[in-house]
C-alpha cells in the first residue's frame, strides 16, 4: 500500500529557540522527514532564531548535528541532508531586545505561509508576540505555535492566553499537545465515528469502565528543577491524559472540523465531577540506592508527585456511573501508553462461568507499537468441547496496512504540517486549556493545603500499592503495563 503524501503550501517557518533541545530533538528531525517524504516544498525555508552568535553556515552545522544525533544513519541519505540544509537559515535575535528583528522582518517573504514556532520558555511568549507585530513580521494569516506547559494554573493560563490574544486571533494560535498528533489518536476518532459498530456500544449501558495509562520508565533526569514545580498532575494529567479522555468521552461532532471537535471536547471537561480525595493516589519514586530516588534527585523534602492514579466521573447521560481511571508515572516498569475501553459482561452467559469468562476490551496503544486491538471471546480450538478463550483482533497498522504504515509521520511532524495547512483540529483551544486548569486547580490546592505526602513506590514497579487498591475495591484491576 503506497502512502499518499500531499505537499503543503510553500512556507517560511521561524523557530524561536532553534538551537534548543526541543528544536534539535523533535522539530528539526521531524521537518527533515517531511522534506524527505516530499511533503515540504523545496522552496520552503526554516529559519532558526536564538541569541547564539551564528550565521547560516553555523546554524546548518547545528542542524546537521541534530539530524546525525536523532535520525538513524540509514534514514538520512547524504544528498537529501544536503538539500534540506539549503532550506535552513538563521537570525541572531533577542526575544526581549531589538537585536535581529529588522533582519528577520527583511528575510520573511510575502505570499507564502508564515509560521512562528515559540520553542522557548513561556516567559518569552509575550515579548515575542509584541515584537512580531512591532517589526511587522506577523501578517494577518501568520500562525504561532506554542509549547506546553501552557500555564501552571488557571490564572497563569488566562494571562498567557490574554498575552497571545492581544496580538493574535485564536485561529492563529496553535497550542501543541503532541499526544494529539499520534497516528492512533486520530485513528481512535476514525474507529469511533467511521464505523457503525462501536458507537451504539459507546455508553454507560455497555461500557464498564475506561482506563488511560501513560507510563514512563525515565525519571526526572536533568529536569528536576522544572519537574518539581510541576508534578504528574500538571505535567501529564491536565494536558495529555485529559485530551485523551476527551476524545474517548466526547459526543460525535457534527463535522471533523476544528471547532466542532473542540466544542465537544470542551463539554467533556466541563462535565467532569470534582474528584474525592479517596479517589486519587499520588506516588513518588523511591530507592535505597543513593542518588536514584526522586528526593535525592531534587535534593529536597519535596511532596511533588511523580505518579498519579485517579478515578473520574463524566457527569452526563452517556457516561453516568462509568468510571474513567487515569494513571501516569515516571520510573515505572515499562514505557507504555494505552487507552482501554472495558465492556460489560454479557447479560447472560449461556455457557456458564466454568467454561471461561472474558470481557470485550478495545485497547488503543499509543506507544510503543501503535495499534488498536479488540479482544473477543471465541471457542478454544480443538477437540476438547466448548471452552471459551479470548483472542485479540489486532489492528496493528504494520500488519494491516503494510510497511508504509511504519513510516507514518511522528506526532511533531504531523502537527507542524497541520500548522502549515492551517488545520487546528489537533490543537488545544484557549477555552479548553482554561477549563482543564479550572478542574485541576482545586485538586492540587487541596493536597497542597493538606500537605499530603505522596506514597513511595519502587523504581521499575507499577506504582504504589494504593493505586491497585483504587481498582480492587471496586472489583476491577489495572491492565498490565507492558512495552
Ligand atoms: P532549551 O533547550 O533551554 O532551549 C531554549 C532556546 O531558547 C534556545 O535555543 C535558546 O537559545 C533560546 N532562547 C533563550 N532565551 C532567548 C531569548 N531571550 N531570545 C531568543 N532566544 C532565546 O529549551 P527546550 O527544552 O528546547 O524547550 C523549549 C520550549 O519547549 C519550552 O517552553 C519547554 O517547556 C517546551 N517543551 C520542551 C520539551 C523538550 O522535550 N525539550 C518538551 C515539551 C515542551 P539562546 O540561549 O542561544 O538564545
Amino acid at each position: 500500500m503506497v502512502s499518499r503524501v500531499i505537499p503543503v503550501d510553500t512556507f517560511d517557518l521561524v523557530i524561536f529557540g532553534g538551537t534548543g533541545d526541543l528544536a534539535r530533538r523533535k522539530i528539526l528531525p521531524g521537518l527533515f522527514r517531511r522534506f524527505q517524504s516530499g511533503q515540504m516544498p523545496e522552496d520552503s525555508r526554516i529559519i532558526g532564531a536564538a541569541r547564539a552568535d551564528l550565521d547560516d553556515a553555523g546554524y546548518r552545522a547545528v542542524v546537521k548535528g541534530a539530524l546525525e544525533e536523532f535520525i538513524e544513519k540509514g534514514d538520512r541519505p547524504t544528498n537529501v541532508v544536503k538539500e534540506f540544509l539549503e532550506a535552513i537559515h538563521y537570525v541572531q535575535i533577542d526575544a526581549t531586545g531589538s537585536a535581529g528583528w529588522p533582519e528577520l522582518s527583511k528575510l520573511l517573504r510575502a505570499g507564502v505561509v508564515r509560521a512562528f514556532y515559540f520553542s522557548v520558555a513561556p516567559s518569552l511568549f509575550g515579548a515575542l508576540a509584541e515584537r512580531l507585530h512591532e517589526y511587522k513580521c506577523a501578517g494577518e494569516s501568520c500562525r504561532i505555535v506554542v509549547e506546553k506547559p501552557f500555564g501552571r494554573d488557571l490564572e497563569s493560563a488566562r494571562a498567557l492566553n490574554k498575552t497571545l490574544r492581544d496580538h493574535f486571533d485564536e485561529n492563529q494560535i496553535y497550542r501543541i499537545d503532541h499526544y494529539l498528533g499520534k497516528e492512533t489518536v486520530q485513528n481512535l476518532m476514525a474507529v469511533r465515528f467511521g464505523n457503525v459498530l462501536f458507537e451504539p456500544l459507546w455508553n454507560a449501558q455497555y461500557v464498564d469502565h475506561v482506563q488511560i495509562t501513560v507510563a514512563e520508565t525515565v525519571g526526572v533526569n536533568g529536569r528536576a528543577d522544572y519537574y518539581d514545580k510541576s508534578g504528574a498532575m500538571r505535567d501529564m494529567v491536565q494536558n495529555h491524559l485529559m485530551q485523551l479522555l476527551c476524545l474517548i468521552a466526547m459526543e460525535p461532532p457534527s463535522r471533523f472540523d476544528p471547532d466542532a471537535v473542540r466544542d465537544e471536547k470542551l463539554k467533556v471537561i466541563r462535565a467532569l465531577e470534582p474528584v474525592e480525595p479517596s479517589d486519587i493516589v499520588r506516588g513518588q519514586y523511591a530507592s535505597e540506592k543513593k542518588g536514584e530516588s526522586y528526593l535525592d534527585q531534587v535534593g529536597s523534602d519535596s511532596i511533588t508527585e511523580t505518579f498519579i492514579a485517579m478515578k473520574l466521573q463524566v457527569s452526563n447521560w452517556r457516561w453516568a456511573g462509568v468510571p474513567f481511571y487515569l494513571r501516569t508515572g515516571k520510573c515505572l516498569k515499562a514505557r507504555a501508553s494505552e487507552i482501554a475501553i472495558v465492556f460489560k459482561d454479557a447479560p447472560h452467559s449461556i455457557f456458564g462461568q466454568e467454561l471461561g469468562h472474558h470481557r470485550n476490551i478495545l485497547s488503543i496503544r499509543l506507544q510503543p507499537n501503535e495499534g488498536i486491538t479488540l479482544r473477543v471471546t471465541i471457542k478454544e480450538p480443538g477437540p476438547g468441547g466448548m471452552r471459551l478463550v479470548d483472542v485479540p483482533l489486532d489492528m496493528s497498522f504494520k500488519d494491516a496496512l503494510g510497511p508504509d504504515a511504519d513510516v507514518a509521520p511522528e506526532a511533531y511532524e504531523r502537527l507542524i504540517m497541520d500548522v502549515i495547512r492551517g488545520n487546528q483540529t489537533l490543537f488545544m483551544r484557549g477555552d479548553e486549556v482554561e477549563a482543564a486548569w479550572a478542574w485541576t486547580d482545586p485538586l492540587i490546592e487541596s493536597w497542597t493545603e493538606r500537605g499530603d505526602r505522596p506514597k513511595p513506590y519502587d523504581i521499575g514497579s507499577t506504582g504504589p500499592e494504593d493505586a491497585a487498591v483504587l481498582m480492587h475495591r471496586e472489583g476491577r484491576r489495572w491492565r498490565e503495563i507492558k512495552a
